[in-house]
């Protein structure tokens, strides 16, 4: 029976390659495998806020959703205030949002070894990086660093915003390559009692995540891990296109780039717990600014391989996931190889549009927060108006319709 099954190979064992490999193993058409180039399976950096849709998305792909974040340690994200940070109306709230108000926080690596929990270890692969894919008469042909080369139906790269995939699905070297996106950040988990102490007690009396939108920068202290640790973040802007990903923090470029902020509350004791850490740096950010498609013939991208985004959204991941319910749906409605280059365009067609929307929404919300957008500036009024629907078309998506719609896409695609 195995060899009558389309042969799905997905490139890349992050969260949406694990999400997406979720939703295929259930079709039994298909026989998939993952191929991770890491030694094992594994996710760094700290947390990721899972909004409403990405909740219902998962839940789209795994009916134990609930279940398999609450394995994970997800719990309610701190209720959250954004303040000014910057000139005569420094240290005045704009808005506050409750705790429980929908969005949970969850270890990546946790999430990540939740999803892995379901699949079958036969179709997990590490240690095995794609260097090279070629379209054959009977299907893809992809090459791994160590020597190997495999056949299959179909390639989806779920490799990430620096992967190889990508190339191979855009041939336009302008578009396949992610850009910088103009914001640099610096993200410092510190001992509570350290943050509390340096950024002062008055800000820590609840659990909450605090951000400051300023001239030109962003700052955000958020208490996780049971009070023991605060993340403590700066975003800036980068002043000219940055020559390497990581620049050094000192006390001079500091100082000048929160130079509209030092009589506030905030920046001085700020700056004093970024050069009080082990390495004080940055970090430019990186996205796609545009991309003219998805999927080319039997490839295809999801994830931050196809649309990497700024974080101020907080919204890559859920999107990543919602490319898995949707390629799920139209893999789940094809039945020979002949048919994947109409599910990859129909999935393209359906998800380009809302991910491009999102990559932009993002970065003109980092314009925002960092009082960058010259109809807001630094207006209270202006700031809670632009900021209170910025969320909405993010949270408030039907996805049984757009399922719905990529399985109208596909047959319109079936028929030609
Ligand atoms: C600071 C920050 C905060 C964020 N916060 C949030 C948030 O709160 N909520 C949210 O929804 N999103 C958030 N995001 C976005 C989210 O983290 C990403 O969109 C998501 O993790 C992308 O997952 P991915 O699987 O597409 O990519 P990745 O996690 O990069 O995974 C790609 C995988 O592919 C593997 N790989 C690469 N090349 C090859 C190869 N040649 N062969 C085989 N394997 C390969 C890599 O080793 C890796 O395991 C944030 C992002 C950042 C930077």
């Amino acid at each position: 029976m195995a060899s009558d099954r389309m042969r799905i190979a997905i490139i890349g064992g992050g969260l949406a390659g694990a999400s997406l490999a979720n939703a295929l193993i259930q079709l039994p058409h298909l026989d998939i495998h993952v191929y991770e180039s890491a030694p094992e399976f594994s996710e760094r950096g700290a947390a990721v806020g899972l909004a409403s849709n990405t909740q219902r998305a998962l839940q789209h792909i795994l009916p134990s959703a609930k279940e398999i974040l609450r394995k994970a340690g997800a719990v309610s994200l701190n209720s959250s205030r954004a303040m000014i940070g910057s000139g005569p109306e420094a240290g005045t709230i704009i808005f506050d949002i409750e705790s429980g108000k929908d969005g949970l926080v969850v270890h990546r690596a946790s999430l990540l070894r939740e999803l892995l929990i379901p699949l079958p270890k036969d179709v997990l692969h590490a240690n095995k990086k794609l260097t090279s894919i070629h379209r054959t008469d009977a299907g893809v042909e992809i090459s791994f660093q160590d020597g190997s080369t495999e056949q299959f139906d179909g390639v989806i790269g779920a490799d990430g915003v620096f992967g190889s995939v990508r190339k191979h699905v855009l041939k336009d070297s302008n578009e396949w390559s992610a850009s910088p996106s103009g914001f640099w950040d610096s993200r410092n988990l510190v001992p509570f009692e350290k943050a509390r102490d340096i950024i002062g007690k008055e800000y820590f009396e609840v659990d909450r995540q605090i951000g400051w939108l300023g001239d030109g920068a962003y700052l955000m202290h958020d208490v996780l891990e049971n009070r023991t640790v605060v993340q403590c973040v700066m975003s800036g802007i980068d002043r000219e296109t940055p020559k390497d990903r990581k620049h050094a923090l000192t006390r001079e470029n500091l100082t000048e780039e929160l130079h509209g902020w030092l009589d506030g509350p905030i920046a001085k004791n700020m700056i004093e717990l970024l050069l009080d850490q082990p390495n004080p740096e940055g970090y430019s950010s990186f996205e796609h600014k545009a991309t003219s498609s998805y999927a080319n013939g039997r490839t295809c991208i999801i994830g931050d391989a196809a649309h990497a985004m700024t974080p101020w959204q907080g919204a890559g991941a859920g999107q990543a996931i919602e490319d898995a319910v949707i390629l799920g749906t139209v893999l789940g409605a094809i039945s020979c190889p002949e048919e994947i280059d109409a599910a990859f365009k129909a999935f393209d067609t359906i998800r380009r549009p809302r991910c491009q929307r999102i990559i932009d929404s993002s970065r003109g919300t980092g314009e925002i927060f960092c009082g960058r957008n010259p109809d807001v500036g630094l207006d209270l009024q202006k700031l809670r108006e632009a900021l209170s629907v910025r969320w909405r078309f993010i949270h408030d998506i039907d996805l049984s319709a757009h399922k719905e719609e990529a399985l109208g896409k596909l047959r319109e695609f079936q028929e030609v």
